[in-house]
């Protein structure tokens, strides 16, 4: 941790934190208190999650819970998300990621429950995903094989999401917001495959075609730093 702790940086992680949990609901990705966004404090060893049990129209920036790398409370009147270790655990290993939000969106968590990875078969899921959204093993929450197997697999995949089978989707990003946008993303087109595939058989993107895709979106589209 740093010496000092910049409390304006944490204050900014508390507000967005609190307020990206209101997208999850107005996309339809949770019901009663079943997801989670989190969210990292640059510049310090720590992040920002949503308390446990508290239902979201009464989640404030105050009530956000700030927790260490380990996944300690550092600060807060709840205890955290039951999840908080899998959170931890993404980001002690991944460096890169400043954001991670869990949900058990249905369509996307109906593919986990089969342990069948969404293949890539829209063009919106190669620019947003680089190829399929994979299943990440089976884990039971209590120490770290949930947020081992989150980081095992997307190391390996240029997916920001992940299916945990029989579980749900984790996503995560450079930022807390970006993380939603994967949670958001991800459920539309797990949906949109879904609904294809009970009119026929899907048809694949050639890889070439997949990896031109998701070059130009990741580099060229839009304006850099602000997917
Ligand atoms: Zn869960």
């Amino acid at each position: 941790m740093t010496a000092t702790l910049d409390t304006d940086a944490v204050l900014r992680v508390r507000q967005q934190v609190s307020d990206l949990h209101a997208e999850l609901v107005r996309y339809g990705l949770v019901v009663w208190t079943a997801g989670n966004v989190s969210g990292r404090v640059p510049g310090a060893d720590l992040f920002v999650i949503k308390p446990s049990g508290v239902s979201y129209d009464e989640l404030t920036p105050e009530s956000m819970i700030l927790c260490d790398l380990d996944g300690t409370v550092v600060e807060g009147a709840h205890s955290p998300s039951s999840d908080t270790a899998a959170h931890a655990y993404v980001y002690r290993n991944m460096p890169e990621v400043g954001g991670v939000v869990h949900t058990h969106s249905t369509y996307a968590s109906a593919w986990a429950a089969r342990a069948e990875e969404v293949p890539c078969v829209l063009t919106a899921m190669a620019d947003e995903f680089g190829g399929p959204i994979p299943v990440g093993p089976f884990a039971l929450i209590g120490d770290d094989s949930i947020g081992r197997g989150i980081v095992d697999t997307l190391r390996d995949s240029r997916s920001p999401a992940v299916l945990m089978q029989n579980h749900g989707v984790f996503s995560i990003g450079k930022d807390a917001k970006s993380a939603v946008k994967a949670a958001v993303m991800c459920e539309d087109v797990a949906r949109t495959v879904h609904i294809a595939r009970q009119g026929g058989p899907l048809v694949p993107i050639p890889q070439e075609s997949v990896d031109r895709l998701y070059d130009r979106y990741q580099n060229v589209y839009g304006q850099p730093g602000k997917a």
